[in-house]
């Protein structure tokens, strides 16, 4: 389990910030793992912010919601660069469903550690064809510290990494739809595209 750096609040000691990076596919418990450090956090009388992109409009716009309804309030942001003014004064800096904001969350990101800041982000690292997910990978890349989280693969019962799309749109944000998704290992993810490969080739041949 993560074990925050105390992250040099004592006297004489000028304040530290870095970036932590919490990814994994849906249903991993990647929100879980966010609310848990931020609420560590709280407990240590620290200053928490949390922010998640304003499209994602699942159950309540004011709080980053996991799946087990263990939530905290957020405020969602339309650009990343919002949060540089909005996060003045916090000492914790939490981002939910990052993969949703675009590049520019790198640089904040960055921006938000250099002056202090422990930012901690929380994202799906790919989409539902298995490639890295926006702004993920190179977050991953300038973080300290990258946490993997994994879910079970409904099919076998493995550790999964993949969110397999159950249904057929070709939309990347398909939100609030939790439904449509699987967690997969990567065999049974796998299996699944080459199942849905041949549909989409036989449906075509019928045309
Ligand atoms: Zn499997």
């Amino acid at each position: 389990m993560f074990i925050e750096p105390r992250g040099g609040h004592g006297r004489d000691v000028p304040r530290r910030g870095w970036i932590e990076v919490v990814c994994g596919s849906m249903f991993s418990g990647k929100t879980e793992e966010l609310i848990r450090r931020l609420k560590r956090a709280k407990i240590a009388r620290q200053r928490v912010e949390i922010f998640k992109p304003a499209l994602d409009t699942r159950y309540h716009v004011e709080d980053v919601v996991s799946h087990n309804a263990n939530s905290i309030r957020s405020t969602p942001v339309a650009l990343a660069q919002e949060m540089l003014l909005l996060a003045a004064g916090s000492d914790v800096v939490g981002i939910d469903e990052a993969q949703f904001f675009d590049e520019s969350l790198i640089d904040v990101c960055v921006q938000l550690a250099n002056r202090g800041t422990r930012v901690i982000v929380a994202g799906l690292d790919m989409d539902f064809q298995g490639q890295p997910f926006g702004p993920m990978p190179a977050l991953m890349a300038v973080a300290e510290f990258v946490t993997k989280v994994h879910a079970v693969c409904v099919c076998c019962g493995e550790i999964a990494s993949y969110s397999f799309r159950v249904s057929a749109s070709e939309d990347k944000i398909l939100l609030g739809e939790t439904d449509a998704y699987e967690a997969r290992c990567r065999p049974c993810f796998l299996a699944g595209m080459q199942e849905k490969a041949i549909l989409e080739a036989t449906e075509r041949s019928k045309h």
